[in-house]
């Protein structure tokens, strides 16, 4: 059984790039699924975010995460290992969207656990596509760490 049937999915967009987040929200609002989409800019915010630290207080903590690597302040390198070390974080599932295909970043993403590793397409007929298929698959599919 889903564990979100009666409430919307919080998903956290780490992502530096305005318009990645432009097309990114689109895509969710397309979705055929009740998702609520938080978004920060950079590293530092996210884990302010994940922390509940300042303004971020009375934030939920997000069923998912979508990191971008490359980033000002704190890059997703940094996030994913920070969020790895810290028992109160380390099970969420962080995925990664980035346009970087670089081999070593897909390799120290996974070697960090990342949840999976995905390319962004430029493309915004592929890019909605690709969010349908995340929200179907993280929010109907997978069993995500129940809430406390
Ligand atoms: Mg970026």
């Amino acid at each position: 059984m889903n564990i979100l049937v009666d409430r919307p999915a919080e998903v956290l967009l780490v992502e530096d790039n305005d318009n990645d987040v432009f097309i990114t929200r689109k895509g969710f609002e397309e979705a055929e699924l009740d998702v609520n989409l938080h978004h920060v800019e950079n590293g530092q915010e996210c884990m302010r975010f994940l922390r509940k630290e300042g303004r971020y207080v009375d934030v939920p903590t997000p069923d998912l995460i979508l990191l971008d690597l490359n980033m000002p302040v704190m890059d997703g390198r940094e996030v994913l290992t920070e969020i790895v070390r810290d028992g109160r974080l380390c099970e969420l599932p962080v995925v990664i969207l980035t346009t970087s295909c670089g081999k070593q970043d897909v390799h120290d993403m996974y070697k960090l656990r990342c949840s999976s590793y995905i390319f962004k397409p430029v493309d915004f007929t592929q890019f909605q596509r690709l969010i349908q298929q995340l929200t179907d698959y993280w929010f109907t599919v997978v069993v995500l760490p129940p809430e406390e």
